[in-house]
């Protein structure tokens, strides 16, 4: 009966949102249709949505810094060293999963071998991006200079030097976007200062800061007594911090509806999706297959229990995901849909989610592999086995690289590009389609950070009982 409580609860929960994202949908569309609004007026009309995104976002910071502290810090170095291992294998393997998905599907549906290459122009230069140079990155980033700077860093571009590059594909093409691809790539190779590509998420360094907080974590836990007063300061702010978060989520439908609608104003040219169908097809059905069919037979064979009532738990967080395009953004309801609906153990999110939001990004890897091989089709390019390897690998290592905010897996495409020799340029020919994209693979990275949790909640079942880690909450039915 308590689970069918929760169900009913979770699918009122879901309803709400369907209904605030279909209002906001034909508000947009109503809008569009009826009244021309200047550039300002669209501004204040999509007001209602960027404050939702900046409270979200203003919520990041305390979150991961006081998850992960009392997180690691309940759990003695065996256990967490452990608990870390088992995410780690959950991380690499379902995103190889999506990644080897991805790579059937548009080999299968061959979406760039067609005419549509005839209305593809594009110029440009072809950039040096390694591999070892994005891993170094990632490993600098994990050991931040500066504790504070990685609290508040901006990103170090260049954007008024650089010039935007020309593309045809384009009507709807985002200048700025298009420039900061260019500005990562002239960063690197200019400056060496790696700023883009590498964990940032607005601002924040999160992998450094995830880095910093284990080993802060693991000390203060073996201090004794003296640790406990730090921990009880910790357990507080991230108290206070979920007490904001569950605050935030009351003005989320309201937040969701503007955010919608005022993109489906934004948007200029609807044709695009026309051109480039069967790569967005392609995109789609791979992370839809991953997440009804992948994720949820390795959940229900490790735990037993129904992945879509799981499911069901998180949608809250998918659909914030979805509307908003970063996983990090999305990390404070991520965080209260595991723990509440779906009683995920804390000591299990607080580890597993924040590190999962910045490096376990299933949807983005899927995404990586489909576009770079529906680029080499574009341009005629055949690619052999290695490459089709080096496709999956560097694919693997440009979702961990990206960072959980919107676009950032389009940045790091970069490098499975020039990985196998096609022109780093060439990615200004999906970034048209890319914002909606985006929203989709972000919902997959969301999704399977949640269904790591709940993996690696059930395969260490045994030592949290064990140290009485999990007093209060049910194991036995712990969905
Ligand atoms: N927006 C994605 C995320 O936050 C990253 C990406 O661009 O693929 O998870």
């Amino acid at each position: 009966p308590c689970d069918i409580f929760s169900f009913l609860i979770n699918l009122h929960t879901f309803l709400k949102l369907c209904f605030s994202v279909s209002v906001g949908i034909i508000l947009g569309i109503v809008v569009r249709e009826y009244a021309s609004l200047s550039h300002l007026h669209k501004q204040y009309f999509g007001f209602p949505g960027e404050i939702l995104m900046r409270m979200l976002k203003l919520i990041i910071l305390p979150l991961i810094i006081s998850s992960m502290i009392t997180g690691v810090a309940a759990l003695d170095s065996e256990v967490s060293g452990k608990i870390g291992l088992r995410a780690v294998i959950y991380y690499f393997s379902t995103t190889i999963i999506a990644v080897i998905l991805g790579i059937i599907l548009v080999m299968t549906i061959k979406p760039g071998v067609s005419q549509e290459a005839e209305h593809i122009d594009r110029t440009g230069t072809t950039p040096n991006v390694t591999t070892v140079d994005t891993l170094l990155d990632l490993l600098r980033n994990m050991f931040p200079e500066n504790l504070v700077q990685a609290c508040f860093q901006q990103y170090k571009t260049k954007r008024k030097e650089l010039e935007p590059m020309k593309v045809s594909v384009n009507t709807t093409t985002i200048p700025p976007l298009t420039t900061a691809i260019m500005a990562a790539v002239e960063v690197r190779n200019i400056t060496k200062d790696y700023k883009i590509i590498g964990s940032y998420s607005d601002g924040i360094n999160v992998l450094g800061l995830i880095v910093f907080c284990v080993a802060f974590g693991l000390v203060i836990g073996k201090m004794g007594a003296k640790g406990r007063i730090l921990l009880e300061f910790f357990d507080a702010l991230n108290e206070a911090t979920m007490k904001l978060v569950q605050i935030i989520m009351c003005y989320m439908p309201v937040g969701i509806l503007f955010l919608i609608a005022a993109k489906i104003i934004e948007v200029e040219d609807w044709e695009i999706f026309r051109k480039m169908g069967l790569y967005m097809v392609t995109v789609l059905s791979g992370l839809a297959i991953h997440a009804t069919i992948c994720l949820p037979l390795i959940f229900f064979i490790i735990v037993r229990k129904n992945p879509f009532t799981f499911t069901l738990g998180m949608a809250q967080a998918l659909v914030t995901a979805l509307m908003i395009s970063s996983s990090s953004a999305t990390l404070p309801v991520t965080f209260r849909c595991a723990e509440e609906n779906n009683r995920i153990d804390k000591r299990i999110t607080r580890f597993v989610l924040p590190v999962g939001a910045t490096i376990n990004m299933d949807g983005t890897a899927l995404y990586e592999a489909v576009a770079a091989i529906f680029i080499a089709q574009l341009n005629d390019f055949n690619l052999d086995v290695g490459q089709i390897v080096t496709i999956s690998i560097t694919a693997t290592v440009a979702s961990i690289g990206a960072a959980g905010v919107p676009n950032a897996g389009l940045v790091t495409m970069v490098i499975v590009l020039t990985a196998v020799g096609l022109p780093a340029s060439d990615v200004t020919l999906i970034v048209a389609v890319d914002w909606l994209l985006d929203r989709f693979r972000t919902m997959i990275n969301v999704l399977g950070d949640a269904y790591g949790a709940g993996i690696v909640q059930k395969l260490s079942k045994r030592e949290l009982e064990r140290m009485d880690l999990i007093s209060d909450v049910d194991v036995a039915n712990p969905f």
